[in-house]
């Protein structure tokens, strides 16, 4: 029969198709001459032995071996002995192509599908990509960022510490835990850490407690983002508060232009929604909306002193009575005033400005990851090929120098694969 198999040491004898498979039945040669291990003397043919294997699919089918092989019997030890054979993988019924075949492709497609094609079960397929990610674990390693953000991300059923690299744009690490017990002992080990300028970061007391610890060159500074958050929740709160009262004194028409007020910047809306409703009605809700933008305008300041100064005149601007939430943000920025400040320090604006990107990202991973480990969805993430090859390949030495995942490359990744 033609060789269809093309594996050393089977002859293809018969195929038949069994539920939803092709079987191929083979036998082994048994030429091979074996002497017993032990008592070094020739062993003796004993019967044969049949073993399934699965192997790459054929035809869009899932294929198994069918392999006979003879066994020979040591006369004085009894010991039984089979040929081996090269191309099965040693710790699976598989043939090592087989096992390549998913390894290169359980990243990039569904564990399930895999799964499906080959014929091999969802935890065989699971199996392999554990192996794999042990691998990439001990031979992928990427640059450490001179510049990193660190984020706090809910990620595959928990909170993860996602690490960034901001100058270059790509991820560099995601970590199971955003605690100290996990940070610790990661950021001790990380190697090139004195070589830290700059770490952005969120009002996060853990990250900041490692920070002075292992980042001896660098300086901190929150992440804008997570600053200016605050003043849109103080105002979302205001808005709250009010829209109780309103509901059936006021017309619609008051509660739509609140909404259109504090979704949109100014420079959105029309001169009507801005002006008109709102502040004839509720002026206290007015005010809030311009606290929330002058705190935002404070970022636009040119440097560290006009920053402080626009803060200062902004605190003295709130009320003596109420906008409790605004007062909140106060004691916020006060109790991390140098590292808030410290957007000024920077030779460029330090912002995690992918972190749009990053949440957008996230939210995709959750979706197609669902019922995926943190392991995993790590793995396709960190590991991607293709958004490692953007931005890499500059050669140190012997070595490839690589800064990890682009992020926009694997959001463009993420978002077709949720189309599909
Ligand atoms: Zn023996």
């Amino acid at each position: 029969m033609f060789d269809l198999l093309n594996l050393p040491g089977i002859k293809l004898v018969d195929m038949y198709k069994e539920s939803g498979a092709l079987i191929f039945v083979a036998v082994a040669g048994n030429s091979e001459k074996f002497i017993c291990p032990n008592c070094k003397i020739p062993m003796h043919r004993h019967g044969t032995r049949k073993n399934k294997f699965s192997d790459i699919p054929l035809y869009i089918e899932p294929v198994r071996l069918e392999v006979q092989r003879p066994r020979f019997r040591c006369e004085i030890c009894k010991k039984i002995t089979i040929p081996e054979l090269s191309f099965l993988d040693h710790k699976r019924r598989a043939t090592k192509r087989l096992v390549d075949v998913i390894r290169q492709k359980c990243l990039t497609t569904t564990l399930r599908s895999l799964a499906d094609q080959t014929g091999v079960s969802v935890n065989t397929v699971k199996n392999i990509t554990h192996d794999l990610i042990q691998d990439l674990k001990q031979t992928v390693r990427y640059e450490t960022p001179i510049i990193m953000g660190i984020d706090e991300v809910s990620l595959a059923g928990g909170y993860r510490c996602v690490i960034t690299n901001l100058a270059t744009n790509n991820l560099f690490e995601v970590l199971e835990e955003c605690t100290q017990n996990h940070l610790k002992p990661y950021f001790k080990e990380l190697p090139d850490r004195e070589k830290v300028e700059w770490v952005c970061t969120g009002i996060s007391p853990p990250i900041k407690r490692c920070f002075a610890e292992f980042f001896p060159n660098a300086k901190m500074v929150i992440d804008k983002f997570h600053v200016v958050k605050i003043a849109s929740e103080a105002l979302k709160e205001e808005q709250m508060k009010y829209q109780v009262q309103l509901s059936k004194d006021y017309q619609i028409n008051v509660k739509k232009s609140i909404r259109w007020m504090t979704l949109k910047r100014p420079e959105n809306l029309t001169p009507a929604e801005h002006k008109a409703i709102v502040r004839q009605q509720i002026p206290e809700l007015a005010f809030a909306y311009e606290c929330k933008e002058s705190f935002f305008a404070i970022y636009n300041e040119p440097d560290k002193q006009h920053a402080q100064i626009a803060f200062e005149a902004w605190k003295k601007s709130l009320p003596d009575e109420g906008m409790e939430p605004f007062k909140r943000l106060v004691k916020t920025v006060n109790n991390h005033y140098d590292d808030i400040f410290a957007y000024w320090d920077a030779p460029f604006p330090i912002t995690n400005t992918q972190t749009e990107g990053l949440n957008v990202l996230i939210k995709i991973l959750n979706r197609l990851g669902r019922g995926y480990s943190y392991e995993i969805v790590r793995a396709k993430t960190l590991y991607s090929a293709e958004a490692r090859k953007v931005g890499s390949g500059i050669r140190s030495g012997n070595r490839k120098v690589e800064y990890g995942p682009h992020i926009p490359t694997l959001l463009k990744q993420a978002e077709i694969r949720n189309l599909n």
